[in-house]
C-alpha cells in the first residue's frame, strides 16, 4: 500500500507547509501557510522535526529522541527508531 493510502486508511491528517510553534500539555499549536494558528489536541505528541541534534528529553519528560535529532544518519535509522518509539507508546 502506498504511504498516502496508509495515512488515509488510518485517519492520519497530513498538514504540509505547517509549522509547529508550541507544545502544550494537551496538544500543539501550529501555524499554517496562511499565517493562521490552530490548536491540535493530543494525548501523545511525536516530534519528528528539525535537523540539528537537540536535548529534547531535558525539556520534555518521557520524550524519545529519534532520527537525525540524535545526530545525522540515514533514513533507515530514522524509520527504525520511529517504529520502535511508536510501539513503546
Ligand atoms: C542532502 C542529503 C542527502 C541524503 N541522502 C540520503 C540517502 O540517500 N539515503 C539515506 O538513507 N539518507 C539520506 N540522507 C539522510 C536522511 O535524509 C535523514 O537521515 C533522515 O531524513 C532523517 O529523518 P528525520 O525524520 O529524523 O528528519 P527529517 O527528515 O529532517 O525530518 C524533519 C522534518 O521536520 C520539519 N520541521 C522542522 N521544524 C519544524 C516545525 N517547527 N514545524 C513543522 N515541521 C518542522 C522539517 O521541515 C523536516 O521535514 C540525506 C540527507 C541529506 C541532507
Amino acid at each position: 500500500m502506498k504511504i498516502k493510502a496508509e495515512f488515509a486508511a488510518r485517519n492520519v491528517r497530513v498538514m504540509t507547509k505547517t509549522k509547529v510553534t508550541q507544545f502544550c500539555d494537551d496538544g500543539i499549536i501550529v501555524q499554517k501557510e496562511d499565517g493562521t494558528e490552530e490548536k491540535i489536541e493530543a494525548d501523545t505528541m511525536i516530534n519528528a522535526l528539525g535537523f540539528r541534534p537537540a536535548p529534547v528529553s531535558v525539556e520534555m519528560p518521557n520524550a524519545c529522541v529519534i532520527g537525525d535529532a540524535t545526530g545525522a544518519a540515514n533514513i533507515l535509522k530514522a524509520v527504525a527508531e520511529g517504529y520502535k518509539a511508536a510501539n513503546s507508546i
